[in-house]
């Protein structure tokens, strides 16, 4: 089996190093885009994601392992295999990131990325505790394919990194070439929006593309500034309450109260926002009612 190194770890060093430019920059500029109590949860999330990587990733090398036995191709570990796994990687993240917004199960997992209401480097690091245990079933059919497990991981870890230097207010927009094909800090400052219009928009991982294919693309406008956070902000930097606290409203609104078991069900896999009473709204109910109040002039 081929051994790649886990290139997170070597990352650590550049990430310190771009957080602290950055907040250079920022301060110079006058900017008030980090805020210590913050910035320091993010980190906090960040490296609770490493350490309790430790164990997922086994639990994910393990699961690629075994349905790589069942491969119906043999893909070698060379330079054009790299490139199919390239496309097919970030075809998968799109999903998996479009479903984390768009089903509760997931979004449970996927929240804490988006729990701060600043936008720099370090809001990159803010990462799940507890996806990393359920959410690589997006990836299954790469090693049913023939890709190798440990191919995978690599893959995966880059566009990880990649998605690092986009969690920034310092760059406004990169040529319109890379706008155009890739993931940039503009459509990414867009998917961390609650404003009505940028909600549940630009899931890409490393390619702008799979928005654009699959209707979900959303370029940032000059007259609606991005509102970071989320529709409902929870307000605290206690890394614990990040990690669960949407776990545990999920679960007392599937397993309490009267309710009958299809809506108990719903409340897993219906987007956040849905009630069983018809009462909530999701994304699309309120992007809806922007577009519908907002007059034509500024849309
Ligand atoms: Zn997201
Ligand atoms: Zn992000």
């Amino acid at each position: 089996m081929p051994d790649f190194p886990n290139i997170i770890l070597f990352a650590i060093p550049f990430f310190i190093l771009a957080m602290l430019l950055e907040l250079y920059v920022t301060l110079k500029q006058n900017i008030k885009t980090y805020e210590p109590k913050d910035a320091f949860s993010s980190i906090a999330m960040g490296l609770g994601n490493v350490f309790i990587g430790f164990l997922s990733k086994a639990l994910v090398l393990l699961a690629l392992t075994w349905v790589y036995k069942f491969r119906i191709f043999t893909i070698p570990v060379t330079w054009w295999s790299f490139v199919l796994i390239f496309f097919a990687d970030d075809f998968s993240y799109y999903w998996f990131h479009r479903i984390s917004h768009e089903c509760r199960l997931f979004w449970a997992s996927h929240v804490v990325h988006h729990s701060s209401q600043k936008y720099n480097l370090s809001t990159a690091l803010r990462q799940t505790w507890s996806g990393g245990f359920y959410t690589f079933i997006f990836w299954l059919w790469l090693p049913l394919l023939g890709f190798h497990p440990a191919m995978i991981l690599l893959q995966m870890s880059i566009s990880l990194l990649y998605q690092f230097w986009i969690h920034t207010e310092t760059i406004d927009q990169m040529p319109k070439w890379f706008e155009a094909i890739f993931n940039t800090p503009s459509h990414h400052r867009v998917h961390h929006g609650s404003n009505p219009i940028y909600l549940d928009r630009n899931h890409a991982g490393i390619l702008i593309i799979w928005d654009k294919m699959f209707g979900t693309f959303q370029p940032e406008l000059k007259n609606e500034k991005v509102t970071y956070g989320l529709v409902k902000n929870i307000n605290t930097f206690n890394p614990i309450k990040i990690a669960f606290l949407e776990w545990l409203y999920m679960f007392k609104d599937a397993f309490t109260g009267h309710k009958s078991f299809k809506d108990r069900l719903n409340y897993l896999f219906k987007p956040p926002g849905w009630k069983h009473d018809g009462s909530g709204k999701i994304s699309n109910d309120l992007r809806r009612e922007w577009l519908n109040n907002k007059p034509k002039s500024t849309r």
